[in-house]
């Protein structure tokens, strides 16, 4: 695979524009600095107009005229929007809500639908072989945000029929199944696989959690199966150079599908960054946009990733909200640079003028004239290219990683536990758990220490000083005993609320909470309450702040107090609220709240010194991220995430503004 420094690339779509305007659109990008352009991922039709007839004339011209004026291009499988001959075919999807897809959208198709993976089998297989090795296209993406608006999940006739062999090739016999799953609660005791029902979603109440823990995972290895099949007929068609990506969609983590499975295999795993959509009134916070950065840069091992969609305005499909300002925009892209991509393509280079996504602005509009955005993102990329391109494909080196569960997301979403970890997107999309990660990621972010994200699956706790560790309700004992000896040695473990309080099958541990981390956290937590949106007071050390979400009350069990419960109203009051114990060379924290910002950032700030590492706070508006250059020197990538002149490292920040300086 080729080694970029740094390239800015767009998103085109030929196929939606007279021919006649071509030449003229991609010598303009070019003269901008873009060296990339992603294209045909919505095209299938374009491409195999009937079934078996395949026609690459328009993209062949379209590339062709791409290599001409010096752009690479990014071809995408087009399998998440169904050619018109697909329409009358069994091949949609039924959502958990009951609601059947049809044609004319996207991302409605069953991922088990054995029509439509012989049909993506075809194209894909003419898309490889058409474009495999060929020097124009540099790399390829797997179709288009897979499991995004809610395709994670199918109760569809086809996933009927997949399930219950899914599920006799995980138990083996229905009474493991039941055994599993507890299936003496409620009379659920299948006496064979064919009865289990699909995790539709009931009109009342819910399911049993481990049925549909274990759905997620059937529907996760189905999407991931279908990716695969591509990602393998690709690998085996092209070249060396070419590399294979597939761009995922925020967030992420209480999706079904587990995203390092469906990267596996591929070179580096890429994004579409839209800090704000729709009628969203306030951008999300930088802090959640770096959690979403680090997500996805460590789903491979921390290698480059791609921003495969960077907004360059204003974006919805229905309704528009905050218009951000053209140098914020252009942050976010550098901040993507910051936190380890190495590639970045705008979406999109022209507005559409039709469709669903008429509301999608791009780079220029219809009457092609110079915009502001385009004007400044242009600039951005010559002085991005000028300064960081020595920074850009050297990992991004981490003392600290929040570490992620998989399964902890799944039963969170059904089961949130608190109305402080609902954050309902859409009827079918609860993303409280990426809220709470992010927030126990926000103060490494705020505090100028570089953390990763990893999953509990993947992580080498011995390359890290801090592990973070929120909502890990169902602790592996191997995983326990990985941290409690790397604990031992010296390393320092940020524990969150619930640790512990389940096992591998999604049962309540019969031991004191929390369960299997007790002894290390040196704590026992034999009461709770769900705080939902109300907070309580309480003060870490001397800082007053609030804890929110969720409230233990602890019992010391050999670790000191470092917060306790202030709140006048709770009868808890005086009883710690944060604890911390030493364990060999190392400390086990354990926080049994989700502190408000201020508290958070007091709390970490004592547990990233204690570790030895050095926090420092430049203000909540300023991102400071360390990196090392090809030749090992370190830099500070500074950003001020903010409308107002900021002084911070001993630099002026512009508004929206960045700095690169030594670090010291
Ligand atoms: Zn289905």
């Amino acid at each position: 695979m080729k080694a970029t420094g740094l390239e800015f690339g767009v998103d085109w779509y030929p196929e939606q524009w007279d021919e006649g305007r071509w030449r003229h659109d991609v010598e303009r990008m070019a003269g901008y600095g873009f060296t990339c352009v992603r294209l045909m991922e919505f095209a299938w039709t374009v491409v195999e107009p009937e079934p078996g007839r395949f026609d690459f004339s328009t993209f062949d011209r379209a590339i062709g005229l791409l290599a001409e004026a010096g752009l690479e291009a990014i071809v995408g499988t087009p399998t998440a929007t169904p050619p018109h001959w697909l329409s009358d075919r069994p091949v949609f999807r039924t959502s958990p809500t009951g609601a059947a897809h049809s044609y004319g959208t996207r991302r409605n198709l069953c991922y088990n639908a054995p029509e439509y993976r012989e049909a993506s089998r075809r194209v894909v297989a003419a898309i490889a072989e058409r474009y495999g090795g060929d020097g124009r296209v540099a790399g390829f993406q797997v179709d288009n945000e897979i499991g995004h608006e809610a395709s994670d999940r199918c109760v569809c006739a086809h996933c009927r029929r997949e399930w219950p062999r899914w599920l006799e090739r995980r138990y083996g016999d229905v009474g493991r199944l039941n055994d599993a799953w507890g299936a003496a609660f409620w009379n659920t005791s299948y006496a064979s696989f064919d009865q289990v029902p699909v995790a539709a979603i009931q009109p009342s109440t819910i399911q049993n959690p481990a049925l549909v823990l274990d759905y997620d995972r059937f529907c996760s290895d189905s999407a991931v199966a279908f990716a695969r099949e591509q990602t393998d007929a690709l690998r085996a068609a092209s070249s060396p150079g070419q590399w294979i990506t597939t761009n995922l969609f925020p967030p992420p983590l209480s999706n079904a599908i587990d995203m390092e499975a469906l990267t596996d295999g591929m070179d580096f795993a890429s994004w579409d960054n839209y800090p704000v959509w729709g009628d969203q009134d306030e951008p999300l916070p930088w802090q959640f946009n770096a959690t979403a950065q680090s997500y996805v840069r460590g789903l491979r091992g921390g290698v480059p990733f791609t921003v495969m969609e960077e907004m360059s305005g204003f974006q919805g499909h229905v309704c528009l909200g905050y218009l951000p300002p053209e140098r914020r925009v252009a942050l976010w892209a550098v901040q993507a640079v910051a936190r380890g991509a190495n590639r970045v393509v705008f979406f999109r280079w022209r507005t559409a003028p039709y469709g669903q996504e008429q509301l999608c602005y791009g780079l220029v509009d219809g009457d092609d004239e110079e915009t502001e955005r385009l004007r400044v993102v242009a600039e951005t990329i010559r002085r991005a290219k000028a300064e960081l391109s020595s920074l850009a494909s050297v990992p991004v080196e981490s003392p600290v990683c929040v570490a992620y569960s998989k399964d902890d997301a799944r039963v969170l979403r059904e089961q949130y536990l608190s109305k402080g970890l609902l954050m309902r997107v859409s009827p079918t999309v609860q993303a409280g758990y990426d809220k709470e990660a992010a927030s126990w990621y926000a103060p490494f972010a705020t505090l100028g220490v570089g953390a990763d994200i990893r999953s509990v699956g993947s992580l080498d706790p011995d390359a890290y000083r801090v592990v973070s560790l929120p909502l890990y309700q169902m602790a592996d004992p191997a995983v326990v005993d990985r941290l409690g000896r790397w604990v031992e040695a010296g390393g320092s473990l940020v524990l969150g609320y619930r640790a512990g309080a389940r096992d591998l099958l999604d049962r309540n541990v019969e031991a004191p909470l929390p369960g299997l981390f007790a002894e290390l956290a040196g704590v026992r937590v034999p009461r709770f309450e769900s705080l939902n949106e109300t907070s309580a007071a309480l003060r870490v050390g001397a800082v007053p702040g609030r804890g929110g979400v969720w409230a233990d009350v602890i019992e010391p069990d050999g670790a000191e107090t470092v917060a306790v419960w202030t709140d006048r109203g709770k009868f808890y009051r005086g009883s710690p609220a944060v604890t911390v114990n030493r364990v060999g060379e190392g400390r086990v924290w354990y926080v049994g709240t989700s502190p408000s910002p201020i508290a958070m950032l007091a709390l970490y700030r004592r547990i990233l010194k204690a570790a030895g590492l050095r926090p420092r706070f430049a203000g909540a508006d300023v991102e400071a991220v360390e990196r090392r250059d090809a030749d090992g020197k370190a830099w500070r990538l500074v950003l001020n995430h903010s409308p107002r002149r900021r002084r911070a490292y001993g630099a002026t920040l512009e508004p929206w503004g960045w700095v690169k300086l030594p670090a010291d």
